[in-house]
C-alpha cells in the first residue's frame, strides 16, 4: 500500500502500490491547482482507494471540455484526489502527495500544446498535443 496526505495531513488516501497509469499533465488547470508548470496525476481503481477525512469538491471542465472533480484538504487547501469523466472507474491522485522519490514515472505527458517551455519530459513517454483518451 501507498498513502498520500494533504500539506496538513488532516486528508489522507491510501492506495495499492501500483499506479495504472501516471499521467503528467501540462494543461492550464493542472498549472493553476498546483502553482507548478504541470501536475502529474498516479490513476488507480475506483474502489482499491480509500481516503480518510473530510474534502472539499470542487467541479471543473477540463481543458478537453469534460468535467473533473477535484477533492481538496478544507484546512490546508491541497488537492489530493479526483475523479474523471473521461475514466468513472479511477480516481487521480496526486502524484506528489505521496512525498516518494521512488515513485514510478509517468507513462503519458498531455497537453504538451501548453507546456512549459523550458519542462522536459523523461525519455520514452508518451506525447500528446492534447487529451490521450
Ligand atoms: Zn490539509
Ligand atoms: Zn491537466
Amino acid at each position: 500500500m501507498r498513502e498520500a496526505r494533504c500539506g496538513c495531513g488532516a486528508l489522507t488516501v491510501e492506495t495499492p502500490d501500483d499506479p495504472k497509469l501516471v499521467i503528467q499533465c501540462h494543461c492550464t488547470d493542472c498549472q493553476r491547482r498546483t502553482g507548478a508548470p504541470f501536475g502529474v496525476g498516479a490513476y488507480f481503481d475506483r474502489n482499491d482507494v480509500h481516503a480518510t477525512g473530510k474534502s472539499t469538491a470542487f467541479a471543473r471542465t477540463g481543458d478537453a471540455g469534460r468535467t473533473l472533480e477535484n477533492h481538496f484538504c478544507p484546512v490546508c487547501g491541497t488537492t489530493v484526489f479526483w475523479f474523471v469523466e473521461f475514466n468513472p472507474d479511477f480516481v487521480g491522485v496526486a502524484a506528489g502527495c505521496f512525498n516518494d522519490p521512488a515513485f514510478p514515472a509517468p507513462n503519458r505527458s498531455v497537453f504538451e500544446r501548453s507546456k512549459v517551455k523550458w519542462v522536459t519530459v523523461p525519455e520514452g513517454v508518451a506525447c500528446f498535443d492534447a487529451t490521450s483518451v
